[in-house]
């Protein structure tokens, strides 16, 4: 910081606290110093070492809640773990290669990649993600996250284009991928083969069209059947008709032609047990394709095959009349034909699940196309063990992940008809169609531009060749992210593959959102598995979305929408990460403003109690050589909420850390303590309790507050504050060793409280004499402490309880009940009670009045304790304190 920079001020606790001004300055200087610069070595062993894989955002928009929140969650972890287990890997990266990015780039832009040669598409793609990169990045630092800037990768950057290549080859060589021209998952709007993972199911109203069938053969006395379908469009790529062999109604159709209305194309009637008899007729069209079942059928009965439907979704000339026009407006005129026909017999509206495309929610459609695939159907058992191995946070989203695998039914189709991506490093042969790879030390390559590496085919002696057009997959790169950030890379001269920093593999955590658990993380563990034979990960850590005020999910069409611009343009970065570790990990929650408003107020409690130690104790006191019993309970306190941190930070039970220090700090340390150690400040053995205590707060609450802990720190206790010697490089505070009583400090504080809160009650002065004060409860050990504190001239403790009689002070009765039940004798009941003519039968647990039982869901009593012997009676949760005063 330069002296003459007016802004520029030194951490001092003057004033109140300022968030705004100290955040900013704290978080450019983390960056300035890299004070979370990764400098493991590559020596090291994977045990000494915590790193983190991150998420890395698609680019194709700005920040949104989900971003806050998981990224805070994950600094959470890398705090802790910095300071428990010195080094730690937090890096950044941003997935900028596929369909998002080319899309952002392409509404940004206002172009369509079709009208563009690949590579300046790219350069187009590259340009706009540069600048959303930018302002992200911007974004992420304002965060106050400790992420190591240095630490960085894209996905399409030149680096990680060969690792992506060579993750490509090596599993061809390892005989995991093929290319096979074969029905294939499609999206017509954004025009290629996708895999399972990309579709979902989507709720679209359709109708139920029954349409009539001739019989073309003379087999059965039959003329007609009808089978019921809501995509009519696809009757002109119809191949046979489907009955189950065990269905007795339509068995005479089996073996028989049908013939297809308004086409009038004849197609075989075959029996497959895949039929499901309850739907409709029973009898059904198999057309290439509309369905799984379709592509199951085309396959295992080897039916032709009829394609209706193009690339665009656009008729076909098979389609006859209808070429050229949408399936949407084909649906309607064929039905429209039909009718006018007479082959429509009914249509009736319904509601059902469609597949549709997860990027751009179109309808998507199956082609035949030729395509590469990883294999994954085989390994199923394998993926679910290596996912068994690693511990879940929270263990409940290992089912998610089973489901997954235990629903495949595709293998992983990783070639994408885009342009922006990551080119496979492959040619083919003209002549043979046989596949050239790419030689290893030559990637990253592009075929469009770079040459084969061979001058003829190996197999045919031809010599031209085609480059493959197709990208991968978005996945097969972003599946990668451990091997990226370990540094992973072919070893020519070893003729094996290497990596930069094996200490950092596996990676210690993989955390993520759940929705991405069949996405990004199981696919991970396909890549790794495949190519180093081991579980990338020992954890991961699997968080829950951000919801609205009502705990409804955001979205742009309900209008409930929280940019975290706007929350952090009115709350601290402190604040937001209090309510960040509010919740379970796991679990759903919702965006509250009351526990950001509770991490303001902590903020500042902070700061004044920070101010009142400071106060209070010299800042570098020396140890006493005794400790007293007060100060001594407070660090054995102190001690026992390190433990439970440490704990609950190692598990990810974030919120369960939170509370716990919350209520420790703000109840027994600002409210109890710091009051006691007012009436106490010239006790070396208080100041040094202070103090340490004080120290141990800041480091606990770190990871949670980054910025007013880093303040206060360097506020009081750093040695040079030229030299930034960060509270977040500290050492994570271990238990002392201090020994007390601790359910007798707990008393002795609840004694004090209740004696503190009579003085300010009776308006007496806080150091006003009480002459006699009796206790009944377990307080050895704190007499003393007790008399000093509340300037008790006489305490003494009682071995017996203090006789206390107890009285019915009410009988709340449940109207809403009792009137339905005794009707008119409410009236009667009311005035027994009134008049104090009933009966409570503890041991029945009935209350008797008026004649009547009721029972006790119908009444509540509430009692009255009341002392009858000299002095007042004050209760306290563990204790009775009975005060004389003249
Ligand atoms: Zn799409
Ligand atoms: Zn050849």
């Amino acid at each position: 910081m330069s002296m003459d920079d007016p802004e520029a001020t030194e951490p001092s606790l003057e004033g109140g606290y300022d968030p705004d001004a100290v955040e900013t300055r704290w978080q450019q200087r983390w960056v300035d110093e890299e004070t979370y610069a990764y400098d493991g070595d590559p020596g090291q062993d994977p045990n000494t070492t915590y790193a983190i894989d991150t998420p890395p955002p698609t680019v194709s928009g700005s920040l949104h809640m989900g971003h806050l929140y998981g990224s805070t969650l994950q600094d959470f972890a890398a705090r802790f773990q910095r300071m428990a287990d010195g080094d730690v890997l937090f890096p950044f990266g941003y997935d900028d290669n596929g369909i998002a990015s080319e899309r952002l780039t392409e509404t940004e832009l206002d172009i369509r990649h079709q009208d563009y040669e690949r590579r300046e598409f790219q350069e187009r793609c590259r340009e706009v993600c540069a600048e959303y990169e930018a302002e992200f990045t911007d974004k992420m630092q304002a965060l106050g996250t400790s992420i190591d800037w240095s630490h960085t990768y894209k996905t399409i950057e030149p680096r990680v284009q060969r690792i992506s290549q060579l993750s490509f080859l090596d599993l061809y060589e390892k005989g995991r991928e093929y290319r096979k021209k074969a029905p294939a998952i499609w999206c017509p709007e954004c025009e290629t083969a996708i895999s399972q993972v990309e579709t979902e199911d989507d709720e679209r109203h359709a109708h139920f069209n029954d349409i009539a069938f001739e019989i073309a053969s003379d087999g059965t006395d039959r003329e007609e059947f009808v089978i019921s379908t809501t995509r009519p469009e696809l009757i002109p790529a119809c191949v046979s008709v489907f009955v189950h062999p065990d269905d007795e109604e339509n068995a005479d159709l089996i073996g028989e032609t049908a013939r297809v209305p308004i086409f009038d194309h004849e197609v075989p009637i075959i029996e497959d047990e895949r039929v499901d008899m309850e739907k409709g007729s029973g009898v059904v069209m198999c057309c290439t394709f509309g369905d799984q079942n379709d592509i199951e059928w085309y396959q295992a009965h080897d039916l032709p095959l009829r394609v209706a439907i193009d690339e665009t979704a656009t008729m076909t000339d098979l389609a006859g009349d209808y070429e050229g026009l949408s399936t949407e407006d084909a649906r309607e005129a064929i039905v429209e034909d039909l009718d006018d026909d007479g082959f429509l017999r009914d249509r009736r509206e319904i509601v059902h699940d469609v597949g549709v495309h997860e990027r751009c929610d179109t309808s998507v459609e199956y082609r035949v196309s030729k395509q590469w695939y990883v294999e994954i159907l085989d390994h199923k058992d394998e993926y679910l063990a290596a996912g068994q191995e690693m511990d879940w946070y929270p263990e409940k989203m290992f089912t998610r992940y089973r489901h997954w695998i235990e629903g495949l039914e595709w293998d992983w189709l990783i070639s994408r008809q885009r342009d922006s991506g990551i080119p496979f490093p492959v040619w083919y042969c003209e002549d043979c169609d046989n596949a050239v790879m790419a030689e290893k030390d030559d990637l990253p390559v592009d075929p469009l531009s770079d040459e084969p590496p061979v001058d003829s085919c190996p197999e045919c002696g031809h010599d031209a060749f085609e480059p493959e057009e197709d990208v991968f997959d978005t996945w097969a790169t972003s599946s990668l992210t451990p091997l990226i950030n370990a540094g992973w890379d072919w070893d020519a001269d070893a003729e094996a593959f290497t990596m930069d920093n094996p200490e950092l593999y596996p990676f210690d955590l993989r955390p993520q959102g759940h929705d991405i658990i069949s996405f990004w993380l199981f696919h991970t563990i396909v890549k790794c598995y495949e190519h180093t034979g081991e579980v990338p990960f020992d954890a991961t850590m699997i968080n829950g979305h951000v919801l609205d005020e009502n705990r409804e999910k955001m979205s742009k069409s309900r209008g409930n929408v929280v940019e975290p611009d706007a929350v952090l343009s009115e709350y601290p970065v402190d604040a937001v990460r209090f309510w960040a570790a509010s919740a379970a990990v796991g679990d759903d929650f919702p965006y509250q403003e009351k526990d950001l408003t509770a991490g303001e107020k902590l903020l500042r409690k902070l700061w004044n109690a920070s101010k009142l130690v400071d106060t209070l104790a010299p800042r570098e006191p020396d140890e006493p050589e005794t400790l007293e019993a007060i100060d001594r309970w407070l660090l054995a306190e102190l001690d026992d909420a390190v433990e439970d941190l440490t704990t609950h930070l190692e598990d990810y039970e974030f919120a369960k850390a939170r509370d716990r220090l919350r209520t420790f700090f703000w109840n027994t340390f600002c409210d109890d303590y710091l009051e006691i150690a007012k009436t106490r400040e010239d006790e070396p053995s208080t100041q040094y309790a202070l103090r340490t205590a004080h120290r141990t707060f800041l480091e606990l609450w770190a990871p949670f507050l980054p910025h007013v802990t880093e303040e206060i720190w360097q506020a009081v206790y750093a040695a040079d504050a030229a030299d930034l010697e960060s509270i977040h490089t500290r050492e994570w505070p271990t238990p002392k060793g201090y020994e007390a009583d601790l359910e007798a400090g707990e008393t002795a504080m609840e004694v004090i409280s209740a004696l503190r809160r009579y003085k300010s009650e009776n308006q007496l002065p806080l150091n006003a004499d009480l002459e006699s004060v009796s206790v009944y409860g377990p307080i050895e050990g704190f007499e003393d402490a007790i008399q000093h504190v509340m300037h008790v001239q006489e305490l003494s403790i009682l071995d017996d309880e203090p006789e206390v009689t107890t009285e019915v002070a009410s009988i709340d009765l449940d109207y809403s009940t009792l009137g339905p039940k005794f009707g008119s004798k409410v009236g009667e009941i009311d005035a027994g009670i009134d008049s104090g003519e009933y009966e409570i039968d503890d041991d029945a647990g009935v209350l008797r009045v008026a004649g009547e039982e009721l029972e006790d869901d119908l009444f509540e009593v509430a009692v009255e304790r009341s002392y009858s012997g000299e002095g007042e009676m004050i209760e306290t949760e563990s204790a009775v304190v009975i005060l004389q005063d003249d």
